[in-house]
């Protein structure tokens, strides 16, 4: 798509303000019911346009996404505008400075749209966890779109942009890619400067983009990633890719047995017969420790959590509680500006790092870690990528879940494992059951993201 929009552009068979009108023209007309934007940038995005035309008039050349619209999830800053994770406490908070992607996307050119839902500071997998309300999945308005980059998601399935960032720290690009039908991609941690990026779990978060076509997701990475001095976990990788037309798909059969829905497997089963005729074999492999990597998740993650999030004190950033002393202070203010599974979080994380508990929970879950990595390492000595599904469910109603922590935090067993190794995946939209969409996950080497995206791009040509 960017790349016909691209060509569009240059012809002047569209204008950039006309491409702009025509996406904030589907926002007015269909995000009254899918709610997947929290602001929406009009007039600067009509400027923008404006100037990019400009351009065009006199015959510049343009870069390929350069006036492309984009879509950003609400916690990535951007200088001079609202930036509020989806929380109460950040409601009125306006960002000071731009988050790197960001600072990239300008770069290139490219069109922001707005700010995406998202369920707060990212905890969740439904976008429910909202303090703005939630977003609806365009193919059920019934259904949740999944979550945390719920809005992102949505917003590109319901063609209101044609590309969106999200942020994924243990799923949150994939399993909503999936509910919603389209691509989404998680790089390798620290491919992509985190440097703007409302901190969740520092050693998991990664930056991502939404796309309908595998080419896009690439084309949007290309532009964000790269070593950013404002993120010490940066790297820069010098990628080697083989034009190789024959991959090996690891299939890990005995973690593939843990609750999946059986219309699920069935769908991956029929993707693997097409792409069975097509350069594609699969191997079935062994990922041991996988069985464990939610539950270590979940003790790793708010202790991260608990860390990052003490800095939302009513002191130094956003609504402030009306109080007689400091401490009193931090009381009203969290308690009023946090939402119950941020507070959750914050209770777990500071729980499994409390002395007595530091050893059995938080340590051993980061010995876990590096079993977890390791299964991975020994896989990828034999196979070019492994497969999962996005999600073990089909997207659910909404309220389902939402008053069960522990069936929401299962809908992240197929993805947490990805982020505990630090290693790219991209979902892939591969059919629909009962009419609703079905992902599957490509999962690569680490810091072979480009290896990874000519692998997935393969596969989506090949069960086209
Ligand atoms: N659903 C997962 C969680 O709640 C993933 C969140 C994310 O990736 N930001 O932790």
């Amino acid at each position: 798509m960017i790349h016909d929009l691209h060509k569009k552009l240059i012809s002047k068979e569209l204008s950039a303000r006309e491409l702009t009108d025509s996406h904030l023209g589907t926002i007015a007309g269909k995000d009254l019911a899918i709610h997947a934007f929290l602001e929406v940038y009009e007039d600067d995005a009509r400027r923008h346009a404006d100037r990019i035309d400009a351009k065009i008039a006199k015959g510049e050349s343009l870069g390929v996404l350069e006036g492309i619209p984009i879509a950003l999830k609400d916690n990535i800053l951007v200088e001079g505008k609202r930036t509020t994770a989806a929380s109460k406490i950040l409601e009125k908070y306006i960002a000071s400075y731009d988050a790197s992607v960001v600072s990239k996307l300008k770069t290139a050119g490219a069109i922001i749209l707005g700010k995406t839902n998202l369920d707060e500071f990212a905890m969740g997998g439904s976008t429910e966890n909202s303090a703005f309300g939630p977003t609806k999945n365009p193919h059920d308005l019934e259904r949740v779109p999944g979550g945390s980059s719920g809005g992102s998601a949505a917003a590109v399935a319901a063609g209101m942009a044609p590309v969106a960032l999200g942020s994924d720290t243990g799923g949150s690009i994939r399993q909503p890619a999936g509910f919603c039908g389209v691509v989404g991609f998680k790089p390798s941690y620290g491919r992509v400067s985190r440097s703007g990026l409302i901190a969740m779990a520092s050693s998991f978060d990664q930056i991502g983009p939404f796309a309908t076509s595998v080419e896009d997701a690439e084309i949007v990475f290309r532009a964000i990633e790269g070593k950013d001095s404002l993120d010490q976990t940066s790297t820069d990788i010098k990628e080697e890719v083989s034009d190789k037309k024959e991959f090996v798909i690891g299939v890990p059969e005995d973690f593939l047995k843990a609750g999946l829905d059986t219309r699920i497997r069935g769908a991956m089963e029929e993707a693997f017969k097409k792409a069975g005729s097509k350069g594609f074999r699969f191997e079935p492999i062994a990922l041991p420790n996988a069985e464990y990597a939610l539950a270590c998740y979940y003790i790793i993650v708010p202790a991260e959590v608990s860390s990052n999030l003490s800095r939302f004190d009513g002191v130094r950033y956003g609504v402030r509680g009306d109080a007689a002393n400091l401490f009193e202070g931090y009381k009203k203010t969290r308690a009023a500006g946090l939402g119950s599974e941020v507070k959750r979080r914050i209770a777990l994380g500071a729980y499994v790092l409390s002395h007595g508990y530091y050893d059995a929970f938080y340590l051993t879950a980061q010995k876990v870690r590096t079993l977890v990595t390791g299964d991975f390492e020994k896989a990828f000595e034999k196979v070019d990528a492994i497969a999962l599904p996005s999600s073990p469910a089909l997207p659910f109603k909404f309220g389902e879940k939402l008053n069960d922590p522990l069936a929401m935090y299962l809908e992240d067993i197929y993805t947490v494992p990805v982020n505990l190794a630090g290693l790219p995946g991209i979902t892939l939209p591969i059919g629909k059951v009962e009419n609703l969409p079905v992902g599957m996950q490509l999962i690569g080497k680490r810091f072979a993201d480009y290896a990874l995206l000519r692998t997935a791009g393969a596969f989506e040509e090949a069960i086209a």
